[in-house]
């Protein structure tokens, strides 16, 4: 059998980082079992579903890389399959009209909450053949009055459900249009989805869409309902607590490939093992070691993978995420050095994409103005000798490297005899307008020699400006 899993989001809104997860979980489910994977929006809710929440699930997913073998899947598209399954339950005697008003359902519904109990159709029409002429109708299917569903999922194991518990759901309303428990089952079956991966919050539709499945003589997919999301205060993630959709980590400069290494790990484990590259998950992952409890968020956990990542991954891969943050900030980089080589001595010092850019801004372009702190600890007038030395001697320098460029500064701290950190402080603010740097051979390396030349004129005016003022 091959397996088949699918991500059936709702296009209301962006892609949560726990549909995102719940995406990965079946994604890698699919890999690890040589299945498929499809994607289905599930727009049936006309007034809520947008096409730019369409295009943001779409963007999501395409970002974090988890692309679908089938799909993408609209439901707004299968109406008419929906409609035509619900004539052969009508027929087959396994569904009926309903012709109660909703007046009517709601009146019974208040007499029931009244009474304490659970608002449910009494199954009126379940029987009746005495059905009005040219009057609006539901289409109710005929649950099972007797026994029970079991499910045995997953992750929470095995769930009981008695038939007594469930009403008969409409699956068509009087309107025309097929309901949503209706058309995920017709879809799951036609997709031939063999393993239904999705949030917990969709267990109770399980056992309506298994009656109904069953009455279709269709196979029942297996279930693993994945746990909810927490925020750090243990309520459900929302906007309250910062990021929650994908694109959102993209923005603040997370990469795809971190992200992933973090939604896995929650709520699923392999020993204690914490970084996963991506054949790993796919090696390893299995649905039954999923967790049940519920996982928070936790951001200092991400950054550090995020960290992680960007030391370790190749410098060529890095910079293709990287590169939109640029953009993003205005930086042009065909105006300094390759990307890649930036990244190489700037990746031990940031914690994001986001963070490398603004940093790395002085590789691009002239600084305005130089760090207010940095310049009023660094460029006194003391200063003015050692960066007068040190300009004279890199000036000289002949093949620029990192090695001769270090030379310089040596050979300018000893002429003037005195520490390195009286000529390199002063330096590092000149070249790159901040206190903070990469070691400055490598640094002045990515730079050009007039760059600096420059860069030292303007510390050197403006210790004058200082000295006059
Ligand atoms: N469309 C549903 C949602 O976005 C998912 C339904 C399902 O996976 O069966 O929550």
């Amino acid at each position: 059998m091959t397996v088949v899993t699918r991500f059936a989001p709702s296009p209301t809104g962006y892609l949560h980082v726990g549909g995102a997860r719940t995406a990965l979980y079946s994604w890698l489910y699919a890999k690890s079992q040589g299945g498929k994977f499809v994607l289905r929006i599930e727009d049936t809710d006309i007034e809520r579903s947008t096409q730019e929440a369409i295009d943001a699930i779409l963007e999501g997913m395409q970002w974090l890389g988890l692309d679908w073998d089938d799909g993408p899947y609209y439901q707004t598209k299968r109406f008419d399959r929906y409609k035509e399954l619900v004539q052969v339950l009508l027929e087959q005697g396994k569904a009926y009209k309903c012709f109660m008003s909703s007046e009517e359902l709601d009146a019974i519904r208040e007499g029931q909450m009244a009474r304490g109990e659970k608002p449910r159709y009494p199954g009126t029409w379940r029987d009746r053949t005495d059905h009005p002429e040219g009057q609006p109708y539901a289409v109710r299917f005929k649950n099972p009055q007797e026994g029970k569903v079991v499910i045995n999922d997953h992750i929470r194991g095995k769930i009981e459900i008695a038939n007594s518990e469930l009403d008969d759901l409409v699956i068509l309303r009087s309107d025309g249009t097929p309901t949503y428990n209706f058309c995920v089952v017709i879809d799951d079956w036609d997709m031939g989805i063999t393993h239904v991966v999705r949030g917990e919050d969709h267990i109770n539709n399980t056992p309506r869409q298994i009656n109904i499945l069953e009455a279709l003589g269709a196979p029942i997919p297996e279930y693993a309902h994945v746990s909810m999301i927490l925020g750090d205060d243990g309520k459900k993630l929302s906007k309250r607590h910062g990021a929650v959709s994908v694109m959102q980590y993209r923005d603040e400069g997370y990469l795809p490939k971190a992200l992933l290494n973090y939604l896995v790990r929650m709520g699923w484990s392999h020993g204690d093992q914490e970084i996963f590259s991506i054949d790993e998950m796919i090696e390893y992952f299995s649905l039954d070691n999923i967790g049940q409890s519920a996982s928070a968020f936790n951001t200092d956990k991400l950054i550090w993978l995020n960290q992680h990542y960007i030391k370790t991954l190749p410098a060529s891969e890095v910079a293709e995420h990287a590169k939109w943050h640029f953009d993003q900030q205005d930086i042009d980089l065909t105006n300094g050095p390759a990307l890649e080589d930036v990244i190489k001595v700037q990746a031990d010092r940031v914690k994001t994409l986001k963070e490398l850019a603004e940093v790395s801004r002085y590789f691009y372009e002239e600084y305005e103005e130089f760090d207010a702190d940095a310049a009023k600890k660094h460029l006194r007038p003391v200063a003015e000798q050692p960066l007068l030395a040190v300009k004279a001697k890199l000036a000289a320098i002949t093949d620029w490297n990192p090695e001769t460029i270090h030379q310089a500064i040596n050979a300018a701290a000893e002429e003037l005899e005195v520490g390195m950190g009286k000529v390199g402080m002063p330096l590092r603010v000149a070249a790159t307008g901040s206190g903070n740097s990469p070691s400055l051979d490598i640094t002045l390396n990515l730079l050009k020699p007039e760059q600096i030349e420059q860069r030292i004129d303007k510390a050197l005016k403006y210790i004058a400006n200082r000295q006059a003022s």
